[in-house]
C-alpha cells in the first residue's frame, strides 16, 4: 500500500514542533528510528489487507512503519491526548487507512474496532503490558496475531520453557493459547528517553486448535494455585482445586512441582478440574 513514512517530517522534528516531552506516568519511551520500527512491522506481518490495532502510538514511529505494510487499516489507541494532533498529521497522509482513537486500551472494544480479523502490534507501556496481554489471551476477542514489546525479563517469561527460572503462570497461559517466540532484542538506548532495562519483542500466534475460553479460565485457576506455592509439591499446592486426585486423573505425578509440568500437563489439569 502506498504510504511513504519518510515523506513526513522526521519524528524528532515533529515532537519538537508540537512541544512534546515524554511523560513517565504514561510509560513513554519512544522509538524514533524508522529502521527499528520498520523491522518490528516486518516481524509482525504479513497482514494480508487485515486491520492492525496499535496500542500507544505516541508520536507515531511504529504507526508510520505499519502504514507502509500490507495492513488494510491501522487503528491506534492512545491515552495521552497531547499526541492526537501529531497523529492527525500522519492520518492526513494515510489516505483514510489510519483511525485514531483517544482512550484507554484496557477498556477498548477490539471487536468493534477491528472485527474478527485484527492483529495487535505495540510498543507497550510497561505498566499495562501484562494486563493487556492477559486481556487478549483470555478475553472474548482473539487477535489473529500479536507482536508486542515488553521488558526483556517479561518477554522471556512469556516464552519460557518448563524447568527454567522464568517459567510460570504467564508463560503457561500464553503458550497454551499461542505459539510464542522472542523475535527481537532491543537495548535500552534504542528508546528516547531510555528505560532502565532492556526490551524484547514477542510474537504470539494463536493456535488454531487453542483452548476454549472456559478451559483458559480453568487454566488461570490451576496455574495460580500451582505457581502461587511453586516450591511445594502439586498434591499440596493444588489442594483447593482437587489435590492428589486431580493430579492422578490428569496423569500428573502429584509429587512433582509446578515448574516441572509442561503446558500440555497444565491443560490436562485444567480440563479435569473443570469436569
Ligand atoms: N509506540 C510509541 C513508540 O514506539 O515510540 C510509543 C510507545 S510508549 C512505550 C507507550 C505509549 O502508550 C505512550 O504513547 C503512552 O501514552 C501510551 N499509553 C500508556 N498507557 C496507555 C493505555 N492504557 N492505553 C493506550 N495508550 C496508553
Amino acid at each position: 500500500m502506498s504510504f511513504d513514512a519518510a515523506a513526513l517530517p522526521p519524528l524528532r522534528e515533529a515532537l519538537e514542533a508540537h512541544g512534546l516531552m515524554a511523560r513517565k506516568s504514561f510509560g513513554q519511551h519512544f522509538l524514533l528510528d524508522l529502521n527499528v520500527t520498520r523491522k518490528i512491522a516486518r516481524l509482525a506481518g504479513p497482514f494480508n489487507g487485515e486491520t492492525v490495532i496499535e496500542v500507544g502510538p505516541g508520536p507515531g514511529g511504529l504507526t508510520r512503519a505499519l502504514l507502509e505494510t500490507d495492513a488494510g487499516r491501522v487503528v491506534v489507541i492512545e491515552k495521552d491526548g497531547r499526541f492526537i494532533p501529531l497523529l492527525q498529521e500522519v492520518a492526513d497522509a494515510a489516505a483514510g487507512r489510519l483511525q485514531i482513537v483517544e482512550g484507554d486500551a484496557l477498556e477498548a472494544d477490539e471487536a468493534a474496532l477491528a472485527g474478527s480479523a485484527g492483529h495487535v502490534v505495540s510498543n507497550l507501556p510497561y505498566n499495562v503490558g501484562t494486563p493487556l496481554l492477559i486481556k487478549w489471551l483470555t478475553g472474548p476477542w482473539r487477535p489473529r496475531s500479536m507482536t508486542l514489546m515488553f521488558q526483556k525479563e517479561v518477554a522471556d517469561r512469556i516464552a519460557a520453557r518448563p524447568g527454567s527460572s522464568g517459567y510460570g503462570r504467564l508463560g503457561v497461559i500464553a503458550q497454551a493459547v499461542c505459539e510464542a517466540r522472542v523475535v527481537m532484542d532491543l537495548p535500552a538506548r534504542a528508546f528516547t528517553p531510555p528505560p532502565k532495562v532492556a526490551s524484547a519483542v514477542v510474537r504470539l500466534d494463536p493456535r488454531p486448535d487453542g483452548p476454549a475460553p472456559a478451559l483458559v479460565a480453568s487454566l488461570e485457576k490451576v496455574t495460580a494455585a500451582a505457581f502461587g506455592q511453586r516450591r511445594k509439591m502439586l498434591r499440596s499446592s493444588l489442594k483447593a482445586v482437587g489435590g492428589e486426585a486431580l493430579c492422578e486423573q490428569a496423569g500428573i505425578d502429584p509429587t512433582a512441582r509446578a515448574e516441572e509440568i509442561d503446558v500440555a500437563g497444565f491443560l490436562r489439569l485444567a480440563a479435569v478440574r473443570r469436569g
